[in-house]
C-alpha cells in the first residue's frame, strides 16, 4: 500500500514537471504574453514579478562605469529557428567580465520590434548576446538596428535563416560576433528577467545605447520567418535604477 502511494506520488509529480517543462506560449492569442503567468506554475514569475524585462529606458542615472570588458573566439556556429525566436548557438569563449565575474556567451538571438526602448523609442530589431557565469548568474548584452546598410555579419546568418521551426543547423560561415557588436561602445545597466518563460529575475542587463544598421530588407526577411512579431511588452521598472 506504501509502496502504491508513492508510486502514485512519482507519477503525479513527473506528469506536471512535464506539463510544465513543455508548457507553450507564444506571442498570439491565449499564449500571448498576458497569459504566460498562468500557463504553468514556473511561469509565475512572468505575472508576479517586479524586476521584469523588457522596460523603457528613462531617467538613466550618469555614471563612470567601466567600458564592457568583452573578449571574442572564433569558431563554428549552429543557426536555429526554436519558433519563438531565430538563435545562433556559439562556440565557448566568449566572454564578458562584469564586477570581476566572468560570464561565457551561450548564444545570441533577435526580436523584432524591439523589447527594450531607449526614451520611448522603439527600435525595428534587438539583439539579445546572452552570457552565463560558472554559478548560473546570467548578463545579456542588448544591441538595437535600424534601417540602413546592409550588416554583412548578419548577413552571413541570414544566409541560411531556417524559414520554419526545426533542428539546428551549422552556419557555413560564422558571424564575426566581434564585427557585429561596436567597441567602446556605451551601455545602459540595470536588473531585470528573462523576456521569456520563466521570466526568471537576477538577470543583469546592458544594453548598448547605440544602434547599429541592418537594411530594411534583412529586417524584413527576419520577420517573415516569425510571422509575427516576437517582442514581450514593455514591464514597470517599479523603482529600479538604471545606470549609463
Ligand atoms: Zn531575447
Amino acid at each position: 500500500m506504501k509502496n502504491k502511494l508513492w508510486i502514485a506520488i512519482m507519477l503525479a509529480g513527473s506528469v506536471s514537471a512535464g506539463a510544465a517543462e513543455h508548457a507553450h506560449w507564444g506571442y498570439e492569442g491565449q499564449e500571448d504574453p498576458a497569459h504566460w503567468g498562468k500557463l504553468s506554475p514556473d511561469f509565475s514569475l512572468c505575472e508576479t514579478g517586479k524586476n521584469q524585462s523588457p522596460v523603457d529606458i528613462q531617467g538613466a542615472l550618469k555614471t563612470h562605469h567601466a567600458q564592457l570588458k568583452l573578449a571574442f573566439q572564433p569558431g563554428a556556429q549552429q543557426i536555429i529557428n526554436n519558433g519563438h525566436t531565430v538563435q545562433v548557438n556559439v562556440s565557448q569563449g566568449n566572454t564578458l567580465v562584469l564586477d570581476g565575474k566572468t560570464f561565457t556567451m551561450q548564444q545570441f538571438h533577435f526580436h523584432a520590434p524591439s523589447e527594450n526602448e531607449i526614451d520611448g523609442k522603439q527600435f525595428p530589431l534587438e539583439a539579445h548576446f546572452v552570457y552565463k557565469a560558472d554559478d548560473g548568474a546570467l548578463t545579456v548584452l542588448a544591441l538595437m538596428f535600424q534601417a540602413g546598410k546592409v550588416n554583412p555579419q548578419l548577413a552571413h546568418a541570414w544566409n541560411q535563416l531556417p524559414a520554419t521551426a526545426g533542428e539546428p543547423a551549422r552556419l557555413s560561415t560564422p558571424v564575426d560576433i566581434q564585427a557585429l557588436i561596436p567597441p567602446h561602445a556605451n551601455y545602459y545597466r540595470f536588473s531585470g528577467s528573462l523576456t521569456t518563460p520563466p521570466c526568471s529575475e537576477g538577470v543583469s542587463w546592458l544594453v548598448l545605447d547605440k544602434p547599429v544598421s541592418a537594411s530594411a530588407e534583412q529586417i524584413d526577411q527576419f520577420r517573415s520567418v516569425m510571422h509575427h512579431a516576437n517582442n514581450r511588452p514593455l514591464q514597470p521598472l517599479n523603482g529600479r535604477v538604471i545606470v549609463d
